[in-house]
């Protein structure tokens, strides 16, 4: 890097023997302030960068990098990089990079940090030669947070994955629904002929059966029909809707299988939730997907808590179960489709729910532990934000 000073700088260092006291402290407050400048630009830098001797000691690290590896000021000079970060040796065998021969090799990884916060770093790691005397190698690092650019993608193609699978089976339903039609026909020409038969047990029998086959038909048409109606893709018609109304609407259709279910269900609401931006049958499909789940989640009883809060920007509700919880390892997976740990789920439920919400621009964060219970909280922004002034 090249400062203002460097030229006049090095003249002055190509004449150390026949400098003076004074121009020698000129000399050195000249190089500490040009070494202060040079640390405030690194510091403001978003990247992290380390420089490690050949032994893996760091010897320099901007602010980003003590903040993203969990170092701190006392590690530099001390510290090798590996001892804080001991998961870095299994991607790259710093020693073994440390050959004379081997000057160019450079190299770069995507990382998955766990400490001490949960990130994805990109690593861009170079041999680096301090001074033209010494023989071995220093390191030069950057660490680059990608978290954000990782997560979008990850969306991406999930939600890609999610579509083609759905466009798959709603095919699938599509073409079902005419062989049942036709089914249907088939079975009322044959009561019609059995109608001209003379009556027996053998009719009666073969009446019976006819009875079977259309229930089941009828069945099969209303899984076709929730079915499509649940994947459809429906963009929202935004209106005012308040929360609290659609609550209690959503309450009072499964009144009877609380009561079925011997389920407590406190409703808390302290006062008037301000209003949201809207699409009232999805936000009541949303809600009453969550409330189902916790329903069904307690078969032998339990309490379920539905609480409305809100603050300046958003409008939550929390819907908590004294239930069977979700295993750690369900919990990512609760949100795809035909997941179920249920005889007869759909698996269908969470992912309509979640489609719903990025609709709307809302968030929905699931808390829950195995055999104690589950916390869904469903987050809309509110209609007016109240913009928050920043202090002074
Ligand atoms: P389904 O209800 O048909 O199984 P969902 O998409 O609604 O499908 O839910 C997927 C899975 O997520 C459920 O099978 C269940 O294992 C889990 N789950 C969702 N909500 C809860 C809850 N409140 N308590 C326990 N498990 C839940
Ligand atoms: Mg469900």
């Amino acid at each position: 890097m090249k400062t203002r000073n460097s030229s006049s700088l090095n003249r002055v260092l190509g004449h150390l023997d026949n400098l003076d006291t004074t121009n020698l402290t000129i000399l050195v407050q000249r190089l500490a302030k040009e070494r202060e400048l040079l640390e405030k630009v690194f510091n403001s830098i978003k990247d992290g960068i380390l420089v490690l001797d050949h032994t893996g000691i760091i010897q320099y690290a901007n602010q980003s990098s003590l903040e993203l590896v969990g170092l701190s000021e006392q590690d530099i000079g001390e510290t090798v990089l590996t001892d804080k970060w001991p998961d870095l040796n299994r991607w790259i065998d710093i020693q073994a990079l440390d050959d004379p021969l081997e000057t160019s090799t450079a190299v770069t990884r995507e990382i998955e940090m766990t400490y001490p916060q949960q990130r994805f770093v990109r690593l861009f790691l170079m041999p680096l030669k301090l001074s033209t005397s010494s023989t071995r190698m220093s390191f030069l690092i950057v660490l680059t947070d990608i978290t954000e650019q990782k997560e979008t993608t990850l969306e991406t193609i999930e939600s890609e994955k999610i579509a083609s699978i759905i466009m798959l089976a709603a095919g699938v339903a599509h073409e079902i629904g005419n062989p049942l039609n036709s089914l249907t026909i088939h079975l009322q020409l044959i009561e019609r002929k059995l109608e001209q038969l003379e009556k027996s047990t053998a009719t009666e029998r073969i009446e019976k059966s006819i009875k079977v086959c259309e229930e089941e038909i009828k069945r099969l048409d209303g899984i076709i029909t929730h079915f499509l109606g649940a994947i459809r893709d429906n963009p929202p018609d935004f209106q005012d809707v308040d929360l609290i109304n659609v609550i209690e609407e959503v309450v009072g259709l499964q009144e009877e299988s609380l009561q079925k279910n011997k389920i407590d269900l406190n409703v808390e609401i302290d006062q008037p939730t301000p209003l949201i931006l809207a699409d009232v049958n999805q936000v009541k499909q949303v809600i009453y997907n969550v409330l189902k789940n916790a329903v069904e989640a307690m078969p032998s009883g339990g309490i379920i808590k539905i609480k409305p809060q809100s603050d300046d920007e958003f409008v939550s509700i929390l819907i908590a179960d004294t239930g069977a919880g979700i295993d750690h390892e369900d919990l990512s997976k609760i949100f795809q489709p035909y997941f179920t740990t249920k005889k007869s789920g759909t698996g269908l439920g969470m992912m309509v729910v979640n489609r719903i919400m990025r609709a709307h621009g809302a968030k929905i964060g699931i808390d829950s532990k195995k055999g104690k219970g589950t916390v869904v909280t469903l987050q809309f922004p509110q209609k007016h934000r109240r913009v928050r002034l920043l202090q002074e």
